[in-house]
């Protein structure tokens, strides 16, 4: 019979094939006392090495396969593996409580993916849980002498379904055959959905129970541009989806082409379309994708997976190689946007209530301008090896922007004794993502070169709906006609003082967005870098007036997004 299930559009494309269902061996045990503490001990260990061997392998034999992001999972794992906290946690309790090594490793890890797990404010920390949960699994089945699923030995197409897909399942696989993944947890961001993007194969993740409600060889559809997973689907259903799967395949063919066109409207203005990264590791593939710019270098993530609070120099290093892998293309930095729900190792932050309304970004930045004048530094003397700018996020008043300049001034200063024009180059900006901000547009903009509006905090802010609270969902709402004259608000008060306006939300690259944003008079679009060249293939396509007409009517006509949203889908058809 036919069903339908939905999850996360996880990676665009569609795939047909039988479903191959990923079992996982039982990986319960027994709590038992144990006589031996050191050969238990000795047991862990050698379960624990015998694992990170094998997956330093899988590395290596994958090394040409695989992307940099993707060889860099495995290092990831490798890192919890030898993570010498996590070991003495469980040597300690087979020593203390003379218990066998899977209650105790058992007790350890469930411990910390709880801890990631119940950071419900951020999706990338919390998607860190199942790395954690993967090294669970392989250290059971390796204590157990149990074997996990090996996807090497596929020889036949199949879509994938599983509870949850890791580095190691993904490494095995073979794109020719793997024609699909659908996986029961995970978001846009987990490691499984990350892989699937890279190697191109569709997939939709967080689709609940689907290893439960799929037979082994079933007929599957996955719909990964909509997140529609369908079961024995109908004759029609077949036909449209392979219908679409092929109109897809020749899209993708043309869009290649646009590699190194221009970002360029139908009447010939020119845009700008940049890639968001989280580190150096995505540069290759958002230049790879046709990127103008990286327009957002999210710097959190050089802070989270570090030990101790980055020096100058760490950072400085960093943001050099970033801008030297461009060749000349621009790379716009974002300081520091750590908050309550971005834990820094090194850093302990004090809980909070509503971490989104707390102490984060900017706010930290000005209350311990030490860390943020090293980071000033770094930047600075990184801008002497290409086109360096700088942007401050979470500035709502204008005190903030202003205190946060005259540090950046006083750093500079600093630097220009030893090197007399250095920074000259580096255009200073802010992200717009609190509505105060927002309204105060016209009045900022005389402070700075640009703006970049973070759609995804200003619409949590302006909703007053968490972003990663799945129940209020419904509340992310960007084509809501009041906060698109926001949006045009601010980009028009940006125009008024010569301050390019960009975006780096997830709207930038929303299709149905494109043409009402471009109306609105839109700068600079910065998205993932899978999006960018079907967004220039749109743009391209697309004519500056007739998309003002367009806005124009969305606002004055439609009353709620979803008018909004039919109103552009139609017009597209005739476009
Ligand atoms: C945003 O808020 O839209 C943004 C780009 O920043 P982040 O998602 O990192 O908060
Ligand atoms: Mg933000």
């Amino acid at each position: 019979m036919t069903l339908k299930m939905t999850g996360t559009a996880a990676s665009n494309g569609v795939g047909i094939a039988p479903a191959y269902i990923v079992d996982k061996p039982d990986l319960s045990f027994e709590k038992r006392r144990i006589s031996d503490p050191f050969a238990e001990i000795q047991r862990f260990k050698d379960a624990l090495l015998a694992i990170s061997n094998d997956l330093r392998a899988l590395k290596k034999a994958a090394t040409k396969k695989l992307s940099k992001d993707e060889l860099a999972i495995f290092d990831v794992h490798i890192e919890i593996l030898d993570d010498p906290e996590m070991f003495n946690q469980v040597v300690t309790r087979i020593r203390s409580q003379r218990i066998n090594a899977e209650t105790a490793f058992e007790e350890v890890i469930t411990r910390v993916i709880h801890e990631f797990e119940s950071m419900t404010g951020n999706k990338y920390m919390q998607e860190r849980a199942t790395d954690f949960a993967s090294i669970r699994d392989q250290v059971l089945a390796k204590l157990e002498g149990k074997q996990l699923p090996n996807l090497q030995t596929l020889d036949h197409p199949v879509i994938v379904v599983a509870h949850m897909i890791g580095p190691s399942d993904t490494s095995q696989m073979n794109a020719k055959y793997v024609k699909g993944i659908v996986t029961e947890v995970g978001g846009r961001t987990s490691h499984a959905a990350i892989m699937a993007r890279s190697l191109q194969i569709p997939a939709i993740v967080g689709c609940k129970k689907v290893a439960h409600q799929v037979k082994n060889g079933e007929r599957l559809v996955v719909d990964g541009f909509s997140g529609t997973a369908i079961v024995e689907p109908t004759t029609q259903q077949v036909a449209h989806y392979q219908q679409l799967a092929s109109q897809y395949a020749a899209e993708k063919l043309q869009w290649a082409k646009l590699v190194n066109s221009p970002s360029v409207t139908k009447d010939g203005q020119q845009l700008t379309i940049s890639a968001n990264i989280g580190s150096s590791n995505d540069i290759p593939a958002a230049v790879n994708n046709g990127a103008d710019e990286i327009g957002l270098f999210r710097t959190e993530f050089l802070y989270m997976k570090s030990e101790h609070l980055p020096t100058e120099e760490e950072q400085f290093r960093a943001y050099r190689d970033a801008v030297e892998s461009l060749g000349g293309k621009t790379l716009v930095v974002r300081t520091l946007d750590i908050g309550g729900d971005k834990p820094l190792t090194f850093m302990p932050l004090p809980h909070e209530l509503n971490p989104f309304l707390g102490y984060r970004a900017i706010r930290i930045s000005l209350d311990r301008p030490q860390m943020f004048r090293t980071q000033l530094r770094a930047l600075i003397r990184a801008s002497q090896f290409g086109q360096v700018n700088i942007m401050f996020p979470m500035i709502t008043t204008l005190e903030e922007l202003q205190a946060a300049k005259k540090i950046y001034y006083e750093e500079r200063e600093k630097l220009r004794q030893d090197y007399p024009h250095i920074g000259a180059n580096i255009k200073l900006g802010i992200m717009i993502e609190v509505p105060l901000a927002a309204l105060y547009a016209e009045r900022l903009a005389k402070e700075v070169d640009f703006f970049s509006i973070g759609t995804n905090d200003l619409i949590q802010y302006c909703f007053a709906a968490d972003r990663g609270n799945a129940s209020v969902s419904y509340l992310y709402q960007p084509l809501n006609p009041p906060f698109l004259r926001l949006i045009e608000h601010i980009i028009k008060s940006g125009h008024q003082h010569n301050t390019t306006v960009a975006m780096c939300g997830e709207m930038a690259g929303d299709r149905l967005a494109l043409p009402l944003l471009m109306g609105m008079g839109l700068d600079e679009y910065s998205m993932s870098a899978t999006s960018i060249l079907r967004t220039r293939s749109m743009m391209r396509n697309l004519d500056i007036n007739e998309c003002q007409k367009l806005y124009h009517e969305a606002v004055t006509k439609c009353e709620t997004a979803n008018q909004v949203h039919d109103l552009v889908e139609e017009w597209l058809k005739n476009e």
